[in-house]
């Protein structure tokens, strides 16, 4: 076997063809891109024939470098037909797309991110088993059957208690089509869960008013409901964290029908009080909540929910607290987390009047718990009696197997513990018949090593 790097490389390894203009500033860029292209194991060619796509890094400082620059991307089209463009002439308003519609992507100078996203979205980046630290699949510091799939960063919203947005910033939504091209590494990786992440799950896409994106040939709104309808092609389970009641979740819940996505929703209510919610400055405060979670259920019937909430809000009166427990009984929520409010460094609700004693934030919160626990542990006994799919996570030592059903996230629901389970693997999907509960977990034995 040969040790020379560079006859690894396989002789398929896709190549781009690189056309540098401009000042040394933009030679900068072309250098860093050519790195970074070499160090991602992309070919590089000085012609535009026999290049799968061809970046042209431009000038656009005066008349006569602007028309030097769009000849090179004209040329590149004409002999290549695929084509980047970066540098300063693309930071000229729509000069470029005006005078060449066909170009594939424009961006501004410094935009080695840009370009590479642009890039990776038309000739994905070669694996190199020989040389790459890290599987297609990416590190993951989760088991290797479940992932977090993170779709966006950031928040539009300003709820009063909440310092994320000054964090973080506003809501960026990533590419559609880079979000599937991962979770179709982790799933051919072996992943069999994937978790939707953000800050706001519902949002996505509200930044790029929808774009539309390609994936496979095929367009694909940026959005919730197109994304996660894609996303349930990879036979994965599908599972979605952090959704706000907005009318559009509603479209989600015939896709949950379908199987192509859990029956789950975790929606953090934080509070019932439409008082306490506007002080808190939620998103979709308005919204009548327990009318959407009645539809939901009534075309979903398995679907479980989550949420979390907070107790002793500056100003929440005992009958606001109340009023949360009321709705807890009208909601018949599966899961419930709850927090006594404490005042984050910065966050707009330090200022707010009214604030709750420890004591009786404690106390509230204990009642509210309790409260809960009798609610969720009539909700798992309605289980006990019916077979369902099983996710396995863990096989101990003494050969007890654990796992969750699909209304069970990882780490922050419920198990199930298996009799009979000793030749299963984390990861196996199995019908599991349920024969005990309390409040949090179910007890079951194998019934079939199908899930
Ligand atoms: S709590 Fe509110 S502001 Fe904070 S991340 Fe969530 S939606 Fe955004």
């Amino acid at each position: 076997m040969s040790r020379n790097p560079a006859s690894r490389r396989p002789a398929s390894a896709p190549t781009v063809g690189f056309v540098s203009l401009g000042c040394p500033k933009a030679l900068v860029d072309s250098e860093r891109i050519l790195t970074q292209l070499r160090a991602e194991g992309y070919s590089i060619s000085p012609s535009y024939e026999g290049a799968d796509l061809v970046v042209v890094n431009t000038c656009g400082f005066i008349d006569s470098a602007v028309a030097e620059s769009l000849e090179a991307i004209g040329e590149a089209l004409d002999v290549n037909g695929r084509v980047i463009v970066t540098g300063c002439l693309g930071a000229k308003g729509d000069i470029v797309r005006q005078t060449h519609p066909k170009v594939l992507a424009v961006t501004g100078p410094h935009a080695l991110d840009e370009v590479m996203a642009a890039v990776h979205k038309q000739l994905p980046k070669p694996h190199d088993p020989w040389t790459d630290l890290v599987p297609a699949a990416g590190l993951k510091l989760t088991p290797r059957h479940y992932a977090y799939l993170k779709i966006s960063e950031g928040c539009n919203h300003r709820c009063t208690f909440c310092i994320i947005p000054s964090l973080r910033g506003d809501l960026v939504s990533r590419p559609v089509d880079e979000v599937l091209r991962e979770a179709e590494n982790l799933v051919k990786g072996g992943v069999k869960e994937l978790l939707v992440i953000s800050q706001d799950t519902s949002a996505y896409g509200v930044d790029v008013k929808y774009r539309t994106g390609f994936w496979n040939g095929r367009p694909v709104k940026t959005r919730m409901t197109e994304l996660v309808s894609a996303l349930g092609e990879f036979g994965a389970w599908v599972r979605l964290h952090y959704v706000y009641p907005y009318p559009h979740v509603d479209e989600v819940i015939p896709l949950m029908v379908e199987g192509k996505v859990l029956p789950y929703l975790d929606i953090p209510f934080q509070h019932a009080s439409s008082r306490i919610l506007k002080l808190m400055k939620r998103p979709a405060a308005a919204e009548n909540t327990l009318a959407r979670i009645r539809h939901w259920r009534e075309r979903c019937p398995d679907l479980t929910i989550r949420s979390t909430f907070v107790v002793g809000f500056p100003g929440e009166t005992e009958e606001e607290f109340r009023q949360l427990l009321d709705f807890l009984d009208e909601a018949q929520l599966d899961r419930v987390g709850a927090f006594a409010y404490s005042p984050v460094e910065g966050a707009a609700a330090n200022a707010l009047p009214g604030a709750v004693p420890e004591e009786l934030k404690e106390e509230r919160l204990a009642r509210f718990m309790e409260h809960q626990a009798r609610i969720s542990e009539a909700r798992l006994s309605q289980k006990i009696g019916r077979t369902l799919s099983v996710m396995i996570d863990e096989i101990a030592e003494d050969g007890i197997a654990t796992g969750r059903t699909m209304g069970d996230a990882p780490e922050i629901d419920g198990i199930v513990t298996i009799e009979g389970g000793t030749n299963l693997q984390s990861g196996d999907q199995v019908r599991v018949a349920i024969t005990h509960s309390d409040e949090h977990d179910l007890w079951g034995k194998v019934e079939t090593t199908r899930g």
